[in-house]
């Protein structure tokens, strides 16, 4: 892209005139930042217009994307890199005077998800734009992102994530395309003249959607796409009668009950809120991305509806945004007079659905009152796709009633959202291989038998532009100085860096880069956290939402563990590791907050202890989320994947640290098997009960924790030491909750549902085989350099094309 380094001083100057009022000499980091962005949306827009109008004139299918989150983290850094002036910024704010990486930190992460869902939506749209396809996000503009983590005495506690507060550079508003959603009221039967019953809705609520586009820049392509997010208002909201009366507050009720719908997005992970409010949130953005969508079908292509999944398919990211199917019926029936054999034609050649979790708890469900309450209108079109529906289980299984039962969409005073996502989708994918083969032949099973051609796998990926080339140049740099350019778009490629790993130069200059970055992050968390790390310690790190079934607990325990083996034996050889945690708590979940707890107690006593003398640490990084995970795993050793088997459908954390050279050790779930199946099990550490295993002791009700613990002094030490004092009293009644939810189980819960301690002694065996293995410098060198070598597999660009292959369809259109 030619660039003019001049025009863009110039331009960064005229912006702080026009929105600072400044002159460059008064300007702060933040309004360079700020300038600098406008700048370089100025490039961004030309490329925008052209892909927009390139796809118009190629009157092409398009894939939208439907995700309650999109976990985008920093754009700056993104944009620059992708659209290839990243050296020429950095010039040009160097002769200013400005340090690019204090500028850099200025910006807010868009922290508009949780966790792993939200930030393969993020992966996704990178790879679409990079792969030259035409596919867009359509999500929520949440006011407040999620929140911001502080620690305090050891306690998660929660403060609002106003990302807002700024103006946001990267988004255009587009009133002109403000769409109406509508809740409540009463349906109205009206018969047109063609015989036709459609339903009219009176007295509903009106709440105003109005579009903000982010734009999507492709690397090293022309192309860039689009993410709408909506906020929700109202147009009437404010009442000048009742503030004429000095109802101050009643006045204004409207509006912010308008605006509630887009406030906040719910912290949970991989559970339901249950909540009315996040109902309406979905309902809100699925109809306002569905009228979007027909009104541009309509300006196409007039009103053949029979040749919208031609132009557009649309893949709902878990079932958030299920409740699009029947909205999308009511649309084509009640607002473009379709009958219902056509607008479900239509509707079940559209949809696809992705699968995230088989945790029975995430399942969502509505209850019945809710759900008709919010949309009376479209509930009737549930029960009717439910009635059609059992009519068609009925004739195929005849009599069985219990599956009948199990089977139908509205059950026990619920609306089971799964599955209204099978019966109205034409694909339903697991996101890794194990993770698609236990919903076929466990939770879904019944499903997979009614309708096996629907099932397929697409194993998650992430984007290698964030979260190596931008996260690790150092590393990018030598991996291009080895095997060429190319690997940046073809992850493939990082095959060729194998022939390096007896070079022992190589593997030096690879253990460098590590410790370069590592001592990057020791700088960084001394300045931010005044956390100390000593870089030449193994950096062993667990990173992720802070889970049962992910096991922070084990971790932890195993960190005691090793606390009790130096006191016992002040002189042992140990290999100096260091702990680091980062995890955010669902607001509401008590235990995953003792957890929490639980490590910065243990982290303050042993980090405190001098007999310790640096060989064991523990740290919790506050707040942890994109920005900050893109300076953890380039200096990551050892990647902690640790999940009961079976539970984690997926992980893309365990890939960002493959890719950064961090060694795996891990339990064969999720994506883990198909890391250490390219890795090769010599190249991580494996441990623990395996999926099968696990099903046969479940199966035959054989768990006994204290089985284990009457066998295993060390592991029973450390239990006692959660209630025995030895952590503190301020934690006492929390620590005591864990202890017995291990040992005897609480709340008519079994002990250890998620298999810690049944897990504990093959944990402890494949940790002191890190130890060992890291003291041979060249070894572990040599194992960390083929996992980035065979990581390919793992990148969102290979995700994308699977996706492409075999659901959308879709064909790549070059931007000129
Ligand atoms: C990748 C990522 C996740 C997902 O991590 P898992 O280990 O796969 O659960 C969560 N949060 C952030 C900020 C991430 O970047």
């Amino acid at each position: 892209m030619e660039f003019d380094k001049e025009l863009f001083k110039e331009s960064i100057r005229s912006r702080l005139k026009r929105h600072y009022g400044k002159k460059l000499e008064e300007a702060n980091k933040h309004d360079i930042y700020d300038a600098v962005s406008s700048a370089v949306m100025d490039h961004i827009q030309t490329n925008w217009i052209a892909t927009r109008s390139t796809y118009e004139d190629a009157d092409t299918r398009q894939m939208y994307y439907l995700s309650a989150e999109f976990l985008m983290g920093r754009a700056l850094s993104n944009n620059l890199i992708n659209f290839g002036i990243m050296n020429a910024v950095k010039e040009v704010l160097d002769e200013l005077d400005f340090e690019y990486t204090s500028i850099e930190e200025e910006e807010p992460d868009a922290g508009l998800g949780n966790g792993g869902l939200g930030r393969l939506a993020a992966c996704f749209l990178d790879s679409l734009a990079t792969l030259e396809y035409p596919g867009h996000g359509y999500g929520i503009r949440y006011q407040y992102g999620m929140f911001e983590q502080h620690i305090e005495n050891g306690f998660q506690v929660e403060y609002p994530d106003n990302w807002l507060k700024h103006r946001d550079p990267w988004e255009v508003k587009r009133s002109d395309l403000a769409v109406k959603v509508r809740f409540g009221g009463t349906p109205v039967m009206e018969k047109a003249s063609n015989g036709h019953v459609h339903f009219k809705l009176i007295g509903a609520e009106e709440i105003t959607a109005t579009p903000y586009d982010i734009p999507i820049v492709g690397y090293d392509t022309r192309t860039v796409n689009r993410l709408r997010l909506w906020e929700a208002s109202s147009d009437n909201g404010f009442d000048l009668q009742l503030f004429n009366d000095m109802h101050y507050h009643r006045a204004v009720e409207r509006q912010n009950n308008a605006e509630n719908i887009s406030r906040v997005l719910y912290p949970n992970d991989s559970g339901p809120s249950g909540k009315a409010l996040r109902l309406k949130q979905q309902y809100f953005f699925s109809s306002a991305s569905l009228q979007d969508l027909l009104a541009k079908f309509k300006r196409d292509h007039g009103s053949d509806f029979a040749k919208f999944p031609q132009f557009n398919v649309i893949q709902l990211n878990d079932t958030h945004p299920v409740v699009a199917i029947p909205e999308l019926m009511r649309l084509l029936i009640d607002e473009e007079g379709m009958g219902w054999e056509a607008a479900w034609d239509v509707v079940s050649r559209t949809f696809a659905y992705t699968n995230h979790t088989i945790l029975a708890e995430a399942l969502e469900k509505w209850p019945i009152e809710i759900f008709q309450g919010l949309v009376p209108r479209v509930y009737q079109i549930v029960e009717e796709i439910n009635r059609r529906f059992l009519i068609e289980l009925r004739e195929k299984f005849p009599g069985d009633w219990k599956r009948q039962n199990d089977m139908s969409i509205i059950g026990e005073g619920m609306i089971r959202m799964a599955w209204l996502a099978i019966v109205g989708c034409f694909s339903v994918n697991g996101v890794a291989a194990l993770h698609t083969e236990l919903l076929k032949s466990t939770e879904l099973s019944d499903w997979y038998g009614l309708y096996p051609q629907k099932f397929n796998n697409k194993t998650n990926g992430v984007t290698q532009r964030r979260w190596l080339l931008s996260a690790n140049p150092e590393l990018a740099s030598f991996i291009t100085a080895k095997i060429g350019h190319g690997w940046e778009k073809d992850l493939s490629k990082l095959k060729k860096l194998e022939k390096f790993a007896d070079d022992k130069a190589a593997l030096e200059e690879f253990m460098q880069i590590k410790y370069r970055n590592k001592i990057r992050l020791a700088k960084y968390l001394k300045e931010t956290q005044n956390i100390f790390i000593d870089p030449d310690s193994i950096f062993d790190v667990q990173i992720k939402r802070l889970h049962e079934y992910k096991r922070q607990l084990l971790n932890i325990l195993h960190v005691m563990h090793l606390y009790n083996r130096i006191l016992e034996n002040p002189s042992v050889d140990f290999v100096p590791r260091t702990f680091i945690f980062g995890a955010k708590a669902a607001s509401g979940y008590r235990r995953a907050k003792s957890i929490i707890k639980l490590i910065n107690t243990v982290g303050d006593r042993i980090n405190n202890d001098h007999r310790v003398k640096g060989r064991l640490r523990v740290v919790f990084v506050e707040n942890y989320r994109v920005s900050l995970a893109e300076k953890l795993f380039p200096a990551s050793d050892v990647s902690e994947q640790i999940s009961t088997a079976g539970k984690e459908a997926s992980g893309t954390g365990n890939m960002k640290f493959m890719l950064n050279g961090a060694l795996t050790v891990g339990t064969l779930d999720g994506a883990n098997i198909e890391i250490v199946e390219e890795a090769g099990a010599e190249n991580a550490f494996i441990f623990g009960l395996t999926t099968e295993q696990i099903q046969k002791i479940e199966a035959e009700h054989s768990y006994n924790p204290q089985e284990i613990l009457s066998s295993h002094p060390a592991l029973q030490a450390v239990l006692t030491q959660l209630i025995d004092g030895t952590y503190g009293s301020a934690g006492d009644a929390l620590f005591r909750e864990l202890y017995d939810s291990l040992v005897y189980g609480v709340e008519g819960q079994r002990p250890d549902v998620y298999y810690v301690l049944a897990d504990f002694q093959s944990y402890v065996e494949a940790q002191e085989k890190i130890s060992a293995a890291y003291a041979d410098r060249l070894g572990w060198a040599k194992k960390a350099l083929l996992n980035v070598a065979r990581g390919g597999k793992f990148s969102s660009d290979r995700t994308i094309e699977d996706y492409v292959r075999d659901i959308w369809k879709l064909k790549k259109i070059v931007i000129q």
